[in-house]
């Protein structure tokens, strides 16, 4: 049995995350994912959209002004691992014009200084937009890439003395409920170790980790698909400015488009169906945006699941903060906090809630300083393909833009 101070469970973009931030401050971190490298669960299977907020800024306005610092901030942090696309809402004739106005304004709300646009303006930034298109304006939505980022992330926690370990799936976690005691984690054939906290980043499958230590999680994971098709000259995130709706986006990912999505809850996140109405669907409203879309041949199709969560369990788990995502201190399961929810451009941030909760309980007294600290092979993509492929992190959201 090894010891360490924080065991994290998860290695996408939150845990890897967590480990990152808890080793800048200082803490000794192991993580444990049961994939055969990292990324493997809904972080490489994202849209891969840098949101800048304005997809929630009327619904959500404080998960939208969290989008919008967060992407500043990786665009500072993390080069290579996003790109600078820019994004585009744009109306169609027949949707609703008060909601076109009621996000326009909502975008300025939360700081940010969306562009109006004509139609003449819009179809000059943007292959093959429809003639349908009677509005829109210009946000800065980028891409990212998860292989990339989730790899310079471990890199930097690793620089940092954080243990990783791959093919190390978490079976058994002996929290006693005492809250003084130390938790032990036990993984299939991998390490056990015994820890002060440990951190379930688990997404859609935290509902299962809790459940090993006896504490609960209600969590509800639904599916979306994600269609790739041959799109080299996209240019900017196209979004439609209507209430959310399946096939509402199309993503510029190197010479193809990534469209989605679709929301259909499941009951078990490692046995679901993949249904080909959701591809469909999705081709045919994103080809009411984009026409040339309804000829173009599918290339490829992955499902991401969404871990969602009733932030009104905060209440019956435990403690905690609630926003886009919550941080769970399961009273049943002390030293055991749940990170539920999110989005990947808001990774960074959901970390530094979890590393300060976490640091409160250990006592250690030091600032999160991933916000200023560069990743490692930032602004050099051959070194950062060189990572992802180092951590078996190359997943299907950029598989086309990083080299296998
Ligand atoms: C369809 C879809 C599209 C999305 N598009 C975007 C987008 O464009 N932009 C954006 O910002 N966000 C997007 N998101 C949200 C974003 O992808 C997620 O919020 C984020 O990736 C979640 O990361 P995570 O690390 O919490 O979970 P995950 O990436 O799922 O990581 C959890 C990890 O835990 C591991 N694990 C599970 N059980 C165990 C165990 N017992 N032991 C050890 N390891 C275990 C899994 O293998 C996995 O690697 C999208 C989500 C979906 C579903």
């Amino acid at each position: 049995m090894t010891e360490t101070e924080v065991v994290v469970i998860g290695g996408g973009a939150t845990g890897v995350g967590v480990a990152r931030d808890l080793a800048l401050r200082g803490v000794d971190v192991t993580l444990l994912e049961r994939g055969p490298g990292l990324n493997a669960g809904t972080s490489g299977r994202s849209h891969g959209v840098l949101h800048s907020g304005a997809r929630y800024a009327e619904s959500d306005p404080e998960g939208a002004a969290d989008c919008l610092q967060e992407n500043r901030i990786l665009r500072d942090i993390a080069e290579g691992c996003v790109a600078d696309s820019g994004g585009l809402f744009v109306r169609l004739g027949g949707d609703d014009a008060d909601y076109f106005d009621r996000k326009l304004d909502a975008c300025r709300e939360i700081g940010m200084d969306p562009e109006p646009l004509s139609p003449a303006e819009l179809r000059e930034r943007v292959s093959g937009l429809s003639e349908a298109v009677e509005e829109g304006f210009a946000i800065p939505d980028g891409v990212v890439y998860p292989s990339r980022l989730v790899a310079a992330t471990a890199a930097n926690a690793r620089e940092y003395g954080a243990t990783i370990h791959t093919d190390a799936p978490v079976v058994e976690i002996d929290a006693d409920g005492e809250a003084d005691r130390r938790l032990t984690v036990r993984t299939g054939d991998g390490p056990t170790v015994s820890a002060d906290v440990v951190v379930n980043a688990a997404g859609p499958w935290a509902g299962k980790v809790a459940s090993l230590a006896g504490a609960e999680l209600g969590i509800r994971p639904t599916r979306g698909v994600m269609v790739a098709v041959d799109y080299p000259d996209l240019g900017p995130v196209v979004n439609r400015c209507r209430e959310p709706a399946d096939g509402d986006i199309a993503v510029p990912h190197g010479e193809q488009a990534v469209l989605g999505t679709t929301s259909v809850t499941v009951d078990d996140p490692d046995e679901f169906e993949r249904d080909d109405w959701e591809v469909q669907r999705t081709v045919e409203e994103c080809a009411a945006m984009l026409p040339p879309l309804a000829d173009t041949p599918v290339e490829r199709t992955y499902w991401g699941l969404r871990p969602l969560y009733e932030p009104d369990e905060l209440s019956r788990e435990g403690r905690g903060i609630s926003r886009d995502f919550a941080v769970v201190a399961h009273d049943s399961a002390p030293g055991l906090v749940s990170v539920v929810g999110g989005k990947l451009t808001t990774y960074r941030l959901m970390a530094e809630a979890v590393a300060d909760h976490v640091c409160g309980t250990l006592g250690v007294d030091e600032p999160c300083r991933t916000a200023e600290e560069p990743l490692p092979g930032v602004g050099d993509p051959a070194r950062l393909d060189e990572l992802a492929r180092e951590f078996g992190a190359v997943g299907p959201a950029d598989a086309d833009v990083v080299g296998e």
